[in-house]
């Protein structure tokens, strides 16, 4: 079978390093893939905005399955598209996708649906969020722009000056929509559940580094690092995650006519009296898929397609392998503000005879010479029989690359490690 693989980042490296494995691959196409995706896949300009294109290439490719890496064609509704034109896809429908395309949507239907979250009051004015700031919340307390942010459109206030400043921040342009949330304390984690709209297929737990500075300190990024398992996520808190939270999601989705098929991805926080869902998204995680490939030891082309046509039920439960896996992102100077463009970027092989493999994220070549093109540009990822020893393996690999304009945390792990 011909796969069709949509994205360009360190996520899309991974995903096409595992479907290159599947004994059902044929060729894998990637659009726009990167320098490494292309180890793995022949890379495509396609636009995948441009619907009727994707849909074209499908039909003169031979293509059985589309794999849609990022979010932003989930908003967009390419998935609804391709479905429409007869083309198994992984990845949910504009409807489903709102998910992660819209906080609102989502405490919306927690609160229907009865899922354990943070309380919150949705506000479209800064007269009402200020209102419901004075008779509903106490300090600390979260304010979130609603759409997609990567993250980044989240103050929590500790204070009614800070909260102000949110204000002024998110209501700049006038009227917007905002989530006000009540904080919760405790330790996140994030776990992965495959659904075609019916069935759940766990799929592994991760924790990451969202700050750009050692000891989660400075601004947040798409994330520094990442391993898997979460160890904080036991069998029976996970249990209660997938019960209390996920399969009431799923069920919903479907029971209101928006079933919701590919990988949820529940941001979750561990608090004193249980799971609580923070949010979800729509795709694989930005490093966490890193972590989570290396680790799934099943056939990705089998497992995906199962998910496109609502087969996944009949799937066994997925295996991962015993063991752990951490990933480092390696990151161009200046990042997550603007990153330096063009350093070269040497030592890929030697870092993988070290037995890393180095996901590419960020990276362009000229001429014959890698050199970086983004702001996260690789994530060097190795496996261990523990969370110490995939930790050693990864900044071995990491310390076999050349890259004199980049930068990494080296404490990747830290919280887990001192426990
Ligand atoms: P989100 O974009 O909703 O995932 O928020 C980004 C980050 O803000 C999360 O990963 C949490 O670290 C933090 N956060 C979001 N909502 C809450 C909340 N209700 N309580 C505490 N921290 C939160």
């Amino acid at each position: 079978m011909n796969v069709l693989l949509l994205g360009s980042g360190g996520r899309e490296h991974a995903l096409a390093w595992k479907l290159a494995q599947s004994a059902l691959l044929d060729t894998l196409y990637a659009a726009p893939g990167n320098p490494g995706v292309a180890a793995h896949a022949t890379c495509v300009a396609l636009d995948a905005t441009d619907h009727a294109a994707v849909v074209d290439f499908v039909a003169g490719h031979d293509v059985g399955l589309v794999v849609i890496g990022p979010e932003a064609p989930l908003v967009d509704g390419l998935a609804d598209t391709l479905r429409a034109a007869g083309v198994p896809v992984f990845g949910p429908g504009k409807a489903a996708a709102q998910l992660e395309g819209s906080k609102g949507f989502t405490k919306d239907l927690c609160r229907r649906a009865d899922i354990p979250t943070a309380g919150y009051v949705r506000v479209g004015t800064r007269a009402d969020a200020e209102a419901a700031l004075a008779s509903t919340f106490s300090y600390p307390v979260v304010i979130k722009a609603d759409g997609l942010a990567a993250g980044k459109g989240v103050v929590i206030a500790t204070s009614e000056a800070e909260a102000a400043a949110a204000f002024d921040a998110m209501f700049a342009d006038g009227d917007a929509p905002v989530v006000l949330e009540e904080f919760l304390d405790g330790e996140e984690a994030s776990l992965f559940v495959l659904t075609d709209g019916v069935a759940l297929l766990p799929f592994g737990s991760a924790q990451d580094h969202k700050r750009v500075g050692e000891g989660d300190t400075g601004p947040n990024t798409g994330g520094m690092g990442a391993y898997s398992p979460a160890p904080v996520l036991t069998p029976e808190l996970e249990r209660r995650a997938l019960d209390e939270i996920v399969a009431p999601t799923v069920k919903a989705l479907a029971e209101e006519g928006t079933p919701f098929s590919g990988v949820l991805y529940a941001g979750l926080m561990l608090t004193a009296t249980g799971p609580k869902l923070i949010e979800y998204n729509a795709r694989f995680g930005d490093p966490e898929c890193q972590v989570l490939m290396p680790r799934f030891e099943g056939d990705l082309v089998a497992t995906m397609l199962a998910v496109a046509e609502g087969r996944l039920g009949e799937l066994p439960a997925a295996r991962f392998a015993d063991a752990a896996a951490m990933t480092v992102v390696l990151a161009a100077a200046g990042y997550p503000g603007t990153p330096k463009a063009g350093g070269a970027i040497r030592g890929i092989d030697a870092a993988e005879a070290t037995g890393a493999t180095v996901f590419q994220a960020g990276t362009r070549l000229e001429g014959d010479t890698l050199v970086a093109s983004g702001g996260r540009v690789l994530a060097v990822t190795a496996m261990g029989a523990d969370i110490r020893a995939a930790r050693d393996a990864a900044y071995r690999g990491v310390d076999a690359i050349d890259f004199s304009d980049g930068f990494c945390r080296r404490d990747i792990g830290w919280r887990e490690l001192a426990r």
